[in-house]
């Protein structure tokens, strides 16, 4: 069946759908009925049905693939390549288990795991999977407040950490964090389990608190621990929005639906089969991370390559050479990613051979043109772009490979996939938008398998923040969208992304779409600032491609012609910056709302998510020089 078939099946009889999709997975009792919607927004999948993410990702295998890799654990920053087969996994995540039992943690018991992207935060979630407990992967890269603000939220039994990290060659304490996030929170765990890498000799130590995990691991190296079979609704993870737009959201996700969910992206959209291997550049931190570095190829049987280290650490040729290496079928990583080896020579990418390659999935931020094209041209691989939220867990719009690949327009992430019946409407009256114009992208309910449950402990929030913007009761995903004629949805950015310029509304994304075509540009952002005359106006703040050695002036003159060109006078910027490096949140997207709040010295709100405050304070400095040209008119 092609891909219009079997989506039209999966939302028109979702039961019988996902009933069969259900069988891609092991249940330890069938669900009893495939869909309960008794209570929208609510919605539970396959009621009644007990299984386990850890069973269906690692005992599984071991008849079949016992001596296959599952996790390959590539550090750039140590050197250290662990090539870890099932049956490996399984031991170490047995080990792992027994800690977490013998420490008292059990079912629906929350864990934090605050850790670099190394095979032990592997082993720890797949550890609290095993037993019902519920994990809560910290990004490591968050500081002690923001570590401290998802402790007094998720209330932790238990805290597992790691020594440190490493970036780009430089050792990142993370346990003295943990002191200090253990400081400031209401709801101290009992105790921290530290995995020592050996990179802090220096770290402070808490008797009785903190627990060394490599004698644990050796006492507890035979253990066998029971899987706990959760029906499937009870919470697997909570994840923590990354907090771009405001207080992070504690994203519950289940068991079954997310299983199931993520099985069948692996073949359908991920083009997968047990046996083959993906490169996912993300960090287990993220809601990518957690899909398709962990639980999604384990479950699928393949093989996953984690990294930690730099895109460019020790060359830009290292994620090509892992491809290589493992012979990856599909790699996903993000724009964000790719644009900072676009600063580099092309000539990487025809260093290796990429013969096992056929896709590479790019998602979390919109995918500019320039950059598809360098990517497409460079490696002559299919870029497929991939819309989702830590929200939903999995693609909510992809083209499906797996399936059947329709043409890649550059710009779109495609289609709907699985469960997902999509609307653009218009944000006042909630009425659907004829092809071709913007409004707010919104799914119709039952949200499908994989997507959120509710928000932790705050069905009210989960409510408001999601269903509560139109009459219709209707999940807003808070982005812009457009349809064109042939069905293809593209992304224009977030609702708070627009400018509105003497009431024409533009999308930053197209000022930074026109601004990103000239060669030298590297990253843009806009934002819209107050204008006493228009209401307001777009202001442009970009980084030059390495190497560049043009006048700043000519350059920011030239992002304003080509502005004016694209999208004619009224999207003309009123101010172009040319700034060293733009505001990130930890998870690699723009912070506009930050480089807007510096414009107009109004509150920027919470900047805690923020990658490198220094770029910020670089920033302050730039605007207090004046632009490169235009004028600032707040
Ligand atoms: P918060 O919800 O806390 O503000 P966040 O939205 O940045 O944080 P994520 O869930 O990681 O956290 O990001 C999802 C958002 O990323 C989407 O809502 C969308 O704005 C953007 N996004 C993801 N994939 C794409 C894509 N392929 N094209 C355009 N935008 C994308
Ligand atoms: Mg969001």
């Amino acid at each position: 069946m092609g891909y219009e078939a079997s989506w039209r099946r999966s939302v028109d009889e979702p039961e019988a759908f996902w009933g069969e999709q259900a069988r891609l997975i092991d249940w330890q009792t069938p669900p009893r009925r495939i869909l309960d919607q008794s209570n929208p927004p609510f919605r539970r999948w396959f009621v009644g049905g007990t299984t386990n993410l850890c069973h269906n990702a690692v005992d599984r295998h071991l008849d079949a693939r016992g001596d296959q890799l599952a996790i390959v654990a590539v550090s750039t920053e140590t050197g250290i390549t662990r090539e870890i087969s099932y049956r490996e996994l399984h031991r170490e995540v047995n080990a792992f288990a027994a800690i977490l039992v013998d420490l008292g943690v059990g079912k629906g018991d929350r864990v934090v795991i605050y850790m670099p992207n190394i095979a032990e935060a592997v082993f720890a979630m797949l550890a609290c999977a095993r037993i019902g407990a519920i994990h809560s992967v910290v990004f490591g890269g968050f500081a002690a407040h923001n570590l401290a603000l998802r402790i007094d939220d998720a209330e932790p039994k238990l805290l597992v950490c790691a020594d440190a990290g490493m970036r780009g060659g430089k050792i990142i304490p993370y346990k003295p964090l943990v002191d200090a996030a253990l400081r400031e929170t209401k709801a101290p765990p009992a105790h921290v389990l530290v995995v020592r890498r050996g990179l802090d000799p220096d770290m402070a130590w808490v008797v009785e608190r903190d627990l060394d995990h490599a004698p644990l691991r050796e006492k507890h190296l035979d253990a066998n621990v029971p899987v706990e079979w959760l029906e499937s609704n009870e919470p697997s993870y909570l994840l923590y929005t990354s907090g771009t737009t405001g207080r992070p959201k504690g994203v519950q996700r289940d068991v079954g639906g997310y299983a199931v969910a993520l099985a069948v992206s692996m073949t359908a959209i991920f083009d997968l089969q047990p046996g083959q291997t993906i490169l996912c550049t993300s960090d287990v931190g993220w809601a990518v991370g957690h899909s398709y570095n962990v639980y999604g190829p384990l479950i699928g049987g393949c093989t996953a390559i984690l990294y930690e280290g730099l895109p460019t650490g020790p060359d830009p040729g290292i994620w090509w050479r892992l491809c290589e290496k493992y012979k990856a079928r599909t790699m996903f990583s993000s724009p964000t990613g790719i644009r900072v080896l676009k600063k580099q020579d092309a000539a990487w990418l025809r260093k290796y051979d990429l013969s096992s390659l056929k896709w590479i999935f790019l998602a979390g931020e919109p995918l500019d043109q320039p950059t598809y094209d360098w990517l497409t041209t460079g490696t002559g691989k299919t870029v497929v772009d991939n819309y989702w939220q830590t929200e939903t867990g999995w693609p909510a719009l992809s083209l499906m490979p797996g399936l059947d690949l329709k043409p890649v327009k550059p710009g779109s992430p495609g289609f709907p996939t699985f469960g997902y019946r999509m609307r653009v409407i218009d944000e006042a009256t909630g009425e659907e938008k004829p092809a071709g114009e913007k409004g707010v992208l919104v799914i119709e309910p039952p949200l499908p398998p994989g997507c959120l449950t509710t928000i932790w402990r705050d069905d009210e929030r989960y409510r408001r923040s999601y269903f509560g913007h139109f009459k219709e009761l209707l999940y807003s995903s808070l982005d812009w969208a457009v349809r064109d004629a042939d069905g293809y949805f593209f992304i224009l950015g977030r609702t708070d992304d627009v400018i509105n310029v003497a009431g024409h509304r533009l999308g930053t994304r197209e000022i930074e779409e026109s601004v990103a075509t000239l060669g030298a540009v590297a990253e843009v952002a806009v934002v819209g600032i107050a204008d006493e005359l228009k209401g307001q106006v777009p202001a442009v703040f970009a980084t030059l491609r390495q190497g560049v050695k043009d006048d700043p002036r000519d350059v920011a003159q030239a992002m304003e012609r080509r502005v004016v060109e694209l999208l004619g006078g009224v999207a003309r910027p009123a101010c172009v910056y040319v700034v060293g490096s733009l505001p990130k949140t930890r998870s690699g997207k723009l912070l506009r709302r930050a480089l807007q709040a510096l414009m107009q010295d109004t509150d920027p709100g919470d900047l805690s998510t923020l990658d490198d405050p220094g770029a910020l304070e670089e920033i302050r400095l730039a605007i207090a020089r004046g632009p490169h040209c235009g004028q600032r008119r707040a």
